[in-house]
């Protein structure tokens, strides 16, 4: 088995000329090999310990700074969060009149809770995990606020029906003038007998203007032999209107008018003793008493 040495020829830099031979023995040499490894391997552990420890350091201190900026977030989101709920607060309350005005229920204030307990007014903020706390007093905002604009939607609605129905009822006289018969059964002036008298007639001089007492479209505009000339208005939602013994229309079918649009002129045709005009309103075809859609001047009904 051969036997390794190593010969180190060692040059002393003072004195060139003189050289040292060391003879290393295999033990020597493996000894040095190992320890030589040894020392290697601690240092390359040292090396990756201390880059590996920098690394922690600066993502602890990203990590805190990221924190930082997290918390001051979420505080700042906190403080945002009372603010919305102040204002749906006041919103809920503004919607409250606004249904109550247009004959709606108006809601409970516990339906601001949205299903979570504690004061609506003041929602407290503390807990342990504020942002899980955050996330859902969010959605709660969230669906308060979906909420309430559902509620204005319906409101909207509702007043546009209402205007509409307004706008579509027959509520002032349709001449200015004197009432001489009333609804209802009396004895015919021509004929007389008793029978029934679908309408009011009001006595005006002839050629005093006929208005429209609401707004409709002219169903028709024809010649009655006892009616005389006739002017029919359809108001919708069922309701029709009806002007006799007129002098003269100033509407054709198909017209649309609005309430105090005049429609024609006071007249004697067909069978009338005086100047006058027959009104009649009819809801789906059945004559009811005009008194009743005869808004006194002054008084309003919302
Ligand atoms: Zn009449």
């Amino acid at each position: 088995m051969q036997k390794w040495s190593l010969k180190i020829k060692v040059l002393f830099p003072t004195t060139k000329k003189r050289e040292t031979e060391v003879t290393l023995k295999p033990w020597a040499l493996r000894g040095l090999i190992c320890s030589g490894s040894v020392l290697f391997v601690f240092a390359v552990v040292a090396i990756v310990r201390y880059v590996s420890f920098e690394a922690d350091r600066y993502s602890v201190r990203k990590l805190e700074s990221e924190n930082r900026k997290l918390k001051d977030e979420i505080a700042y989101l906190k403080k945002e969060a009372v603010n919305v709920n102040k204002m749906l607060n006041e919103l809920f309350d503004a919607n409250n009149r606004l249904r109550a005005a247009t004959g709606l229920d108006p809601f409970p204030k516990e339906f601001l809770l949205m299903g979570k307990g504690g004061n609506i007014e003041e929602l407290s903020m503390e807990s342990k995990d504020e942002a899980e706390y955050l996330r859902q007093e969010l959605d709660r905002l969230v669906n308060v606020a979906k909420f309430q604009l559902e509620s204005f939607s319906e409101v909207s609605s509702k007043l546009e029906k209402d205007i509409h129905l307004r706008e579509h009822t027959p509520s002032i006289m349709p001449i200015a003038g004197y009432y001489t018969s009333g609804f209802g059964m009396r004895r015919d002036p021509f004929t007389g007998m008793m029978s029934f008298h679908e309408g009011l007639d009001i006595a005006a001089p002839q050629g005093t203007p006929v208005v429209a007492p609401a707004a409709g479209v002219i169903r028709s505009v024809k010649w009655d032999q006892g009616y005389g000339l006739t002017i029919e208005i359809d108001h919708g939602l069922g309701i029709m209107t009806r002007y006799a013994h007129l002098l003269r229309a100033r509407v054709s079918p198909g017209h649309h008018v609005k309430r105090g649009d005049i429609i024609g002129y006071v007249g004697n045709s067909g069978r009338s003793t005086a100047p006058h005009v027959h009104y009649e309103v009819r809801i789906n075809d059945k004559a009811v008493n005009p008194i009743k859609y005869i808004i006194p001047p002054g008084i309003y009904y919302d």
